[in-house]
């Protein structure tokens, strides 16, 4: 076995005391997560990022499982036997939704891995998407394009005016999943859509790094919205009481920031569905 999927084997048994910096795991010039800035992103141009079958019902129920490192929900197919998936932008291939997870703070600390402008938001979601081309996530894993993730930052607020239903809906079964290994089904009909609704989608930070859990490896197409999701207060709270395999209190779940090395920020924003190259300072990173 390469001794990076030996290593991911055994990835069950890591903990987020020091925030990664004590894994065993080879890193090399472009791991995540990393502090991103709207102000030295390069703009650039790009088609529209796709969702695809994101607007049809997921054949549920849908289980969430606190895994011991965060609670994850895995994405079924959607009613048609199709997988949701994304495309464009400037991905090369199809990237079929698998599935999404979180990561978090304490009471002490704000808990999203990535940082944008200096700010570390509450917490931020992950959807993890596979590359259709690789049928075995450890082959997905070993490639230097086997994954996008869409990371969503949430942001907590006593009351806010608008709230993401599905992901609230999903935090208040956190207390039926406080110990790991526990399930939980989530009843009710629901497209993947609804997670990221709320989101402003035509705004992110595009950027080639890593998994931020063992192995880390360097696999990733990263895409992360600039403008956090507002959700209530009390619903990033239920995180807190969450344990982990250790039964150890689950919190502060993130990663510690890594270095962008030689990597460029591409800013994507979009004008009314056309993109505008404003600057072009220096190479745009190619995903
Ligand atoms: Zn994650």
């Amino acid at each position: 076995m390469h001794p990076a999927l030996r290593r991911f084997s055994k990835a069950h048994f890591f903990n987020y005391d020091k925030h990664g910096k004590d894994w065993n795991v080879k890193k090399g010039e472009k791991q995540s997560p990393v502090a991103l800035s709207t102000e030295t992103a390069i703009p650039s141009l790009a088609q529209k990022l796709k969702f695809i079958n994101y607007n049809k019902m997921l054949v549920g129920p849908l289980k969430i499982t606190n895994n011991g490192h965060t609670v994850i929900m895995s994405i079924p197919v959607v009613v048609d036997g199709n997988q949701p998936a994304v495309c464009g932008c400037k991905l090369k291939c199809l990237y079929k939704a698998v599935q999404l997870h979180f990561h978090w703070g304490s009471p002490e600390n704000k808990g999203s891995e990535h940082m944008i402008n200096c700010c570390r938001y509450d917490a931020e979601m992950h959807i993890l998407h596979q590359n259709c081309a690789y049928a075995l996530q450890n082959d997905a894993i070993m490639a230097n394009d086997g994954f996008v993730v869409l990371s969503l930052m949430l942001r907590s607020v006593p009351h806010p005016k608008r709230e993401p239903s599905i992901i609230n809906r999903l935090l208040n079964e956190l207390i039926h999943v406080r110990n790991a290994k526990q399930t939980r089904l989530l009843r009710g009909n629901f497209c993947l859509r609804d997670f990221v609704k709320d989101v402003e989608r035509d705004e992110f930070f595009v950027y080639k790094g890593s998994l931020t859990t063992p192995p880390c490896r360097e696999a990733v197409n990263w895409i992360v919205f600039t403008k956090p999701i507002n959700v209530s207060e009390n619903y990033i709270k239920s995180f807190w009481s969450l344990r982990d395999y250790r039964g150890s209190p689950l919190v502060n779940n993130y990663r510690s920031i890594q270095k962008l090395n030689h990597r460029c920020q591409d800013k994507i924003t979009s004008v009314s569905g056309v993109f505008k190259l404003k600057t072009r300072a220096q190479e745009i990173a190619q995903i």
